[in-house]
This record gives C-alpha cells, structure tokens and sequence, in this order.
C-alpha cells in the first residue's frame, strides 16, 4: 500500500465536490477528488448524479421533446407547416448521452487545469484524518489530508411495494434512458422529477398517469403558481391523480398492474413502464470506517453545522448528503464555502435565498417565501402580479401563459419571495435571487431600467404592481 497526502481530499466529484476540490486548488492547496459513478454503459465519470443521471440529460430530454411539442402544437400559429411531426427517440438519445459525455469530460479538462488530482474508485473515511481509496483496478491507497470534504450525494429512494426491475418499475435515471415512447406511463410522485419525466414522455406521446399520496398538488410552492401549473399540466394531457398513495406493482406479461387507494378506496392501473419519483436519499454506503466521528442523523444525512463542518475535526461534508434542499446549486455553494473555509478565506451560504426551478412548460421558479409562508409568519405584506398575457415579448413568442409575483414586506419594502411560472422563468429568477442577496427592496426593482421588450419586463411591473403602480397591466 502506498501512501499520499494532500491539503484537501473530496470525496465524491458530483456537483458539490467537484466545485470544491477546484476552488481548494484555486486556493493554492494540493487537492484529490475521488469518485466512484459508474454509467450503464460501464464507464466511470465524474459530474455525479447531476451531470450523469439528473440535471442535464433530463434538461436534453426536456429540451428535444419541448421541440417536438411546439412542432406539433405552436408552429401552426406563426404560419409554420411541417406536415406530420416526427421524431426519433434513439437520436434523441444519442444528442443527450453527447451532452453528457461532453459535460463529465469537461470536469476532467477543468481538474487538469486547476491542477486537481483525480481519482477514480471508492473512498472511505478513516480515522485520522485518513481516507482509504480503492481504484476500480481494485488497488488500493490510503491517503493522508488535512482537510477532508464528504460529497457523497444522494440515490433514488425506494418503493418497498413497487421495488425496481430496472425493466418495467425504474427510478429516475431508467426513465431518462428509454430508448422509445412507452404507450403507458405511470409515475409515482408529482414532485419536481416526476413533473418533469412525465412531461418529457407525455410531449411524445405517451399516455401518463402521475400518482400523488399527498392531497395537495406542488406543496412547497407558492399556491397561486401551484394552482396555475395543475391547470397547464392537464392541458398538456398529464393525468394528476392527488391522495393516490401507491400500495403495490406487480410485473406481468411486459406490464405493471399497479395498486394504490384514494379517497374512492382501492384502485388500479396497468401500465407499460412505471416510474418511482418518490425522492432520494443520501448516500453514505460504506463511507465511514469505524471510529471517524462523523455523526448520522436519524434520516440518513451527514450532521453538519451551518458551516458543514462535522462532528470530525477537519471534516466536512456538502451538497445532497447533508441538510437542505437537493439540488445542485446549493451543494456548489457549499462545496466552494467550504473550499474557501479550510484556505482560511470568508465563506458563507446564504439559505435563504436558494432558487427552485421546475424545467417544466411553462416553467416555474421561485426563490424566498410563498405568499402563505408570509401570510403565516404574520408580518405584513403586500404582492404585485404581473401576467405574461400582458408581456409584449411573451406573447410575441406565443409563450403568454403564467405571471410574475412578488411579495414584498409592508414596512421596510424587503423583498420577501418571488415566484414566476411562464417561459423563462428559470432564467428570469436569478434577478430576483441577485435582488435578494443583497436585501433588496420592491423599489429597487421598480427603479432597474428592464429592456424593452423582454420577459424581464415581467417582473419589474410585478414589483410595481406590489405598490400599485404597474403600467402595463391593472392595478387591481
Ligand atoms: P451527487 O451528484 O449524487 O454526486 C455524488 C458523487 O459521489 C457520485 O458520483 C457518487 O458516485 C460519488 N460517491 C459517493 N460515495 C462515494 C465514495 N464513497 N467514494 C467515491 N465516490 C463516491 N438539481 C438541480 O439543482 N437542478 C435540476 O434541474 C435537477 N434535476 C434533477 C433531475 C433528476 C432526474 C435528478 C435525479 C436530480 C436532479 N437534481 C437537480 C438534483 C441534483 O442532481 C442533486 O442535487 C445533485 O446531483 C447533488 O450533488 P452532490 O454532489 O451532492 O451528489
Ligand atoms: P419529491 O420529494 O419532491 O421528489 O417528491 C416525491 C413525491 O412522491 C412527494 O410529493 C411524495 O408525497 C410522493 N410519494 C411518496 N410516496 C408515495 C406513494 N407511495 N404513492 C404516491 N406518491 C408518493
């Protein structure tokens, strides 16, 4: 066994490592990044979760079908005629595994120049400040650091009662890898994944059945937007069934017959291919050897403070298997906080102003609170709509369903939430994000000249609306 040390060991080169092992080594510390993902096709990449299984190819496939749904349905009305629409899901398939291919890569072409070691296999936390690697060559080395970061990320979570095949009942991932349109889809929770993989299937023609335990439909999101989407989602065919709690899937003759009970009682569905979209949950198999200091909370995350420092001197740990939201952004944060932190240099995360986007049409974006979370917390509050329908540039791009929102605090003007579901809304909520990192107010939005004409517009005459003074729609 040969042994090495660095300043800084990550483990795990997902959306939260990675960044961290490259800030590390923008920092001038020496630096290994180590990382286990392995692709169906038996190539190992770095990028994680994200750049392999989620964020990306599901934002290709998202893209190609959203194409083919336009074709179909929107090119008529610019005066377009194609004649029937038609579409292959294997270079569908192809342009997405390139997207990917081109995106792992570019971690290594990045660690390079940064000057990052990467390493590929499986690492475990030793005691000591230790972590043992085992390269797929199953070689082994045990590394010396003096600073550790975990970013081991998360996996699809499980349904005792629909267990995967990874034929017929797949988790996210299999769902992003069918090589043809499914006749039936069901999926099981209409959450951000299941929207989005029902969407992508259902613009290409399959019939999707999304299966719901919970009463309300896009909880966690504003109620005015929730209200908005379920509406946009029926139009586009996709089958919501809300209260309909899974209960079992039974594999037969290539189709799944699939139990659940709702409010009418005991149910049932037979489909041809069924996606569990219930959640994740970290992942942190065979991380921490014996007697490491690292603590695991009751569901499975790594305990961190606010700093995602460990109960491990010099331990750290980021990004999805640690407290939070699951998302990218929010593990890149703490991976280059963290980076910054061990070089000594300011680092903080602010929580509060993390963004959500649903890469659905329309989209749907939202950073701070809902109109309810404000509501509830009693303070004060005014709010501005602004509609699409009265965006000169939306409606130019035929793209007029949805509005902007802003809820903004009474007293003080502060910005408290913005909400946007329409088209661009993933790209038009990073000025409302900017906005609030830096505390702004209604007023300071309403004086940022918007060009003309642009969706941006949108959520400047939302923040006018907030004090009533909105030009280009009612003030109601
Ligand atoms: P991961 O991306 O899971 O990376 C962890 C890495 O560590 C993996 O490569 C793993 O193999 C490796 N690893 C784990 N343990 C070890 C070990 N012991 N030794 C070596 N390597 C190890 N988020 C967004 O923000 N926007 C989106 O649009 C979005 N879309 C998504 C779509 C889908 C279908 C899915 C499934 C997720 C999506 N997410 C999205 C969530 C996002 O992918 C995760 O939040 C993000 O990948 C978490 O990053 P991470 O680095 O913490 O973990
Ligand atoms: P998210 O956590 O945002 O990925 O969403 C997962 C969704 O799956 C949540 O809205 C859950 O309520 C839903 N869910 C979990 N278990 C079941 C089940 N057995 N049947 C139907 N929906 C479920």
């Amino acid at each position: 066994m040969m042994s090495d040390s660095f300043d800084v060991v990550v483990i795990g080169g997902g959306p939260a490592g990675y960044p961290a092992a490259i800030r590390a080594a923008q920092n001038k510390l020496s630096v290994a990044c180590i990382d286990e993902w392995k692709n169906y096709d038996g190539s190992y990449a770095f990028g994680g979760t994200c750049l392999n299984a989620g964020c990306i190819p599901s934002k290709a496939l998202l893209e190609s079908s959203e194409l083919v749904h336009r074709a179909q349905h929107e090119f008529r009305a610019h005066g377009i005629s194609l004649g029937e629409v038609s579409f292959d899901v294997v270079a569908m398939q192809k342009r997405k595994a390139g997207i990917v291919r081109q995106s792992t890569q570019g971690i290594l072409a990045l660690f390079k120049s940064a000057g990052v070691t990467p390493l590929q296999g499986h690492g475990r936390l030793l005691p000591g400040l230790r972590v043992e690697f085992t390269a797929h060559d199953g070689t082994r080395r045990t590394l010396q650091a003096k600073h550790i970061i975990l970013a081991s990320g998360s996996q699809p979570m499980e349904l005792r009662s629909a267990p995967f095949d990874g034929q017929h009942v797949v988790d996210s991932w299999g769902a992003l890898e069918f090589d043809a349109v499914p006749k039936r889809l069901g999926v099981i929770g209409a959450g951000v994944i299941g929207l989005e993989l029902g969407s992508v299937w259902r613009r290409l023609g399959a019939e999707v059945v999304v299966l719901e335990a919970l009463p309300d439909f896009l909880p966690m999101a504003d109620g005015q937007v929730s209200r908005e989407a379920l509406r946009h989602f029926k139009k586009l065919g996709l089958e919501i069934r809300l209260g309909a709690k899974v209960t079992g899937a039974k594999v037969e003759n290539d189709e799944v017959a699939v139990s659940f009970t709702d409010a009418k009682g005991e149910q049932s569905l037979t489909v041809d291919k069924l996606v569990v979209a219930i959640g994740r949950r970290p992942f942190t198999a065979n991380l921490l050897a014996e007697g490491t200091g690292v603590e695991i909370d009751e569901r499975g995350f790594i305990k961190v403070d606010d700093h995602c420092r460990t109960a491990a001197d010099r331990v750290w740990a980021v990004g999805d298997c640690v407290r939070g939201p699951m998302l990218a952004h929010k593990g890149k944060e703490e991976g280059v906080a963290v980076a910054d932190a061990v070089a000594g240099l300011y680092a903080e995360v602010n929580y509060k102003v993390i963004p959500s986007v649903i890469y659905t049409a329309p989209e749907i974006a939202w950073v701070g609170l809902t109109e309810e979370q404000v509501k509830a917390s009693g303070r004060a509050y005014k709010v501005g709509n602004f509609p699409f329908a009265a965006s000169g540039r939306a409606r130019a791009m035929e793209a007029p369903a949805g509005f902007c929102k802003v809820v903004a605090a009474v007293d003080d003007d502060e910005i408290l939430g913005v909400h946007v579901i329409g088209p661009m809304a993933g790209e038009l909520i990073a000025e409302a994000v900017l906005a609030m990192e830096y505390s702004g107010s209604s007023e300071d939005l309403q004086r940022t000249i918007h060009a003309h004409p642009t969706l941006s517009e949108a959520l400047h005459e939302a923040a006018l609306a907030a004090d009533k003074r909105a030009i280009d729609c009612l003030n109601k």
